[in-house]
C-alpha cells in the first residue's frame, strides 16, 4: 500500500520511517530536488501547480496527506477529486491565512490572541491605536519559524513598518499564486502577549473517529524558531491540559478532522491563548518517537489509514532540542544515557533544521539533570537550556 506525501522534508522523512514498520511505502511530491525524503523514498520533483505531474503522482496511491501547510489549496483539491486527501483540504484553507484561523479560534470560542485585520498603512495606524503597544504585525499567509513577523514596541517602528507594508504588499499582490482570499486583509496586527510560557498540544483523529491526545509540551523559541521543548509540560495544571485537549476536539468536530493536528497556545494568567494552529505533525511532537508509547508520525498513519490509534502516553520525561545551522560532534550526543540524535541529511546552512536530540529520562528532576550535563555544544543561549535549569523542573508555577 504506498501513501503519498505533499512535501519532502523532515516531517514527511520521519512519517515514512514510522510507516515501513507496518509494511506501508511512500511516494513524495517536493519542488525542490534536495528534500531529504530522495534518499529513502520515490519522489516526484516538481511544482504544485503541475497537473500532470500531480497526475502521475496520485496514481495507484491508497491515499494522500501532507507535512507542510503551505502547500496550494488548489493542488491539495485536484489530488482529492483523484484520491483521498488527509486532512481535510479545509483544515490546510484554515491553517494557510491566520485571519481565518483566528476566525475558527473565534467561532469555536476558544480563546486567541486580540487581533485586527490590518489592509495597508493607513490601517496599521489604526490598527496600533486600536491594540496598543507593544504589538506584533504578521503577514496572514506564508509565514512561518518567525518569518513574516514584525514586533512594533515604539511609534518609530509602526512608522518603520508602515513604510515596509507597500513593499510587502506588493509582494502578496491578488496575482501572486498563494494570495490571500479576495477581499482579505494580507496583514494581521495582534497584541504581544507577555506569556508566561508556551505551550502546544499534539492530537489525532482517525477516520474512524477515535481520537487520543498527548500531554501539553512546554516550548521555548529564539528569533520565532522552535529550539526546545520539554514534555509533558513540567508543572502542569490538569485545567491547562482539559482546556487545550477541547481546543483541539472543537477543531476536530467543525471539520471533521483525520491525522494529527497540532494548535500552539501562550499560558498567560493560567489561561490558554491559541495563537496558532498546524494540520500536520509538528516539531514540538518530536519528542513522541522515543517519549511516548506511540509517536505522532505513526498515530497520524494509523489515523489515517483508519487502524486504531495507539496510546498517547508519555514515557517518564523528554527533553528535545532542535539542531539548527550547526550540528555536534555524534560521539558527544551518542554518549549521553537515553540520548537519541536524529540527522535530516540536509547539508548544513545558518537557520536550516538539520536534526534534533532527544533526551529521555524517568523523572522531570533526572530529565534536568540530564539537560545539564550535555555538552558546552548545548548550553549556548540559543538552546534555552539556561532559562529552564534556573527554574526546579517540579515546583508548581
Ligand atoms: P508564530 O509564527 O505565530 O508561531 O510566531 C513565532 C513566535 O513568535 C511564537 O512562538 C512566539 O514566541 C512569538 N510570538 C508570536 N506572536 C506573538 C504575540 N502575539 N505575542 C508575543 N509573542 C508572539
Amino acid at each position: 500500500m504506498t501513501i503519498g506525501i505533499l512535501g519532502g522534508g523532515q516531517l514527511g522523512y520521519m512519517l515514512a520511517l514510522a510507516g515501513y514498520p507496518l509494511g506501508l511505502h511512500f511516494r513524495f511530491f517536493d519542488p525542490s530536488p534536495e528534500a531529504p525524503v530522495g534518499r529513502i523514498a520515490s519522489r516526484v520533483t516538481a511544482e504544485f501547480s503541475d497537473q500532470s505531474a500531480l497526475e502521475k503522482f496520485a496514481s495507484g496511491l491508497e491515499l494522500v496527506t501532507y507535512e507542510f501547510e503551505n502547500v496550494p489549496v488548489a493542488a491539495v483539491r485536484f489530488l482529492a477529486e483523484r484520491v483521498p486527501v488527509y486532512p481535510p483540504p479545509a483544515a490546510l484553507e484554515a491553517a494557510q491565512d491566520r485571519l481565518r484561523e483566528k476566525h475558527l479560534f473565534e467561532e469555536l470560542g476558544i480563546p486567541t490572541t486580540e487581533f485586527v485585520p490590518v489592509a495597508n498603512r493607513e490601517a496599521l495606524e489604526t490598527a496600533v491605536k486600536n491594540i496598543g503597544l507593544p504589538a506584533v504585525l504578521k503577514t496572514c499567509r506564508l509565514g512561518y519559524d518567525g518569518k513574516g513577523q514584525w514586533l512594533l514596541r515604539t511609534a518609530e517602528d509602526v512608522a518603520r513598518t508602515g513604510n515596509e507594508l507597500a513593499a510587502a504588499s506588493a509582494s502578496h499582490a491578488p496575482s501572486d499564486k498563494q494570495t490571500t482570499a479576495q477581499g482579505e486583509a494580507p496583514f494581521i496586527l495582534e497584541r504581544y502577549v507577555q506569556f508566561t510560557r508556551e505551550l502546544s498540544v499534539l492530537a489525532v483523529r482517525a477516520r474512524t473517529g477515535e481520537t487520543a491526545v498527548y500531554p501539553l509540551v512546554e516550548n521555548h523559541h529564539r528569533g520565532g524558531i522552535l529550539r526546545l521543548s520539554l514534555a509533558p509540560a513540567p508543572r502542569l495544571d490538569p485545567a491547562i491540559q482539559r482546556a487545550a485537549e477541547q481546543a483541539a476536539h472543537s477543531v476536530f468536530d467543525e471539520l471533521q478532522y483525520v491525522g494529527v493536528l497540532a494548535i500552539e497556545f501562550f499560558e498567560q494568567d493560567g489561561r490558554l491563548l491559541a495563537n496558532e494552529m498546524a494540520p500536520r505533525v509538528h516539531n514540538s511532537g518530536h519528542w513522541t518517537i522515543e517519549g511516548a508509547l506511540t509517536s505522532q508520525f505513526e498515530n497520524h498513519l494509523r489515523a489515517v489509514m483508519a487502524l486504531p490509534l495507539g496510546s498517547t502516553h508519555a514515557i517518564g520525561s523528554s527533553g528535545m532540542l532542535n539542531l539548527i545551522g550547526e550540528l555536534p560532534e555524534p560521539a558527544d550526543v551518542l554518549a549521553i544515557r537515553d540520548a537519541h540524535l536524529h540527522l535530516y541529511g540536509k547539508s548544513p546552512r545558518a537557520g536550516r533544521k538539520l536534526g534534533h536530540v532527544t533526551l529521555r529520562a524517568s523523572s522531570t528532576e533526572q530529565l534536568a539533570s540530564r539537560l545539564a550535563e550535555l555538552p558546552g555544544f548545548f548550553h549556548r543561549p540559543e538552546f534555552c537550556l539556561d532559562a529552564v535549569l534556573a527554574r526546579p523542573l517540579t515546583s508548581r508555577a
